[in-house]
């Protein structure tokens, strides 16, 4: 994996996929910066995971639905470090509700810390990255803003438009060479994917090709290939780790 820039932000990598994503990053020679909302003490223990592997980590603490918060993140990184090479908009949550029970709040809450947020990152991104003429990006949706779900009206709009803003940013972006995806994780082994009772976890995998859940490393390598040299000729592309789910 070949890696020209020296630092990456992950947003809301205390746990779970961001986790994954960040230990995999600075394996492959990146400075991490760990971004948490609620967990310092989890994303302080994956700085020292990091530095004891030796690698380069920083922790940074915000939360992605506040712009303002988000913005001064950002400015952080590149005060200390003179860029933000890459970045993975990682963090998300769900509310699941069959759409006549969710109330409009319930709606607009997952758009914003799923969608609103991304974009947020993204802009800031793009005008640190045009200014050095270099950078890369992934944005983390899921299977759901392809294909939809009962429950998920929120979130299936928020991943849906991620997907496409996603197209919109490597556009607008492509003049500097700047590189825009996203990956579309089918179900992986995450607090997210806990929730899920056995039966319902039982009657996903009998209709997964590949016969189980992904794991984070699953997710975290195509990452780590999407934010690389290795795809350099590849922007605005949505790339599917599902097992085989929805092709
Ligand atoms: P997770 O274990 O619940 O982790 C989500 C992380 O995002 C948590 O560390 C959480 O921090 C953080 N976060 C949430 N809201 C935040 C905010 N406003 N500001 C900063 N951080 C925030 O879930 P996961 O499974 O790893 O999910 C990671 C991403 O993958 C999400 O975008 C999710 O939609 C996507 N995804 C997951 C799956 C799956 O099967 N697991 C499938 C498709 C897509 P706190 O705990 O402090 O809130």
């Amino acid at each position: 994996m070949q890696f020209t820039g020296k630092n990456v932000l992950v947003t809301g990598a205390a746990s779970g996929l961001g986790k994954e994503i960040a230990l995999t990053l600075a394996s492959r020679g990146l400075k991490v910066w760990i971004n948490y909302r609620s967990r310092p003490d989890e994303a302080d223990a994956i700085k020292e995971k990091i530095e004891a592997e030796g690698g380069v980590a920083a922790v940074i603490g915000f939360d992605v639905a506040d712009d303002k918060a988000f913005v001064e993140g950002i400015k952080t990184i590149i005060d200390s470090d003179g860029e933000l090479s890459y970045l993975v908009n990682n963090a998300g949550i769900t509310n699941d509700k069959l759409a006549i029970r969710m109330k409009t709040e319930d709606f607009e809450s997952v758009i914003k810390t799923n969608l609103t947020s991304a974009f947020v990152g993204c802009r800031e991104a793009l005008k640190a990255m045009n200014k050095k003429r270099f950078g890369s990006v992934v944005n983390i949706a899921s299977i759901v803003g392809e294909t939809g779900n009962v429950g998920q009206v929120n979130y299936s709009a928020s991943k849906g438009g991620m997907i496409a803003m996603t197209k919109s940013f490597a556009l607008e972006g492509s003049a500097r060479g700047i590189r825009f995806n996203t990956i579309t994780p089918g179900f992986i082994e995450t607090n997210m994917t806990d929730k899920l009772s056995e039966e319902v976890k039982k009657s996903y995998i009998d209709k997964i090709p590949l016969k189980r859940f992904g794991k984070p490393k699953d997710v975290a390598q195509a990452v780590a290939f999407l934010l690389s040299d290795n795809s350099a000729y590849i922007t605005g592309m949505t790339l599917k780790v599902n097992g085989g789910l929805y092709m």
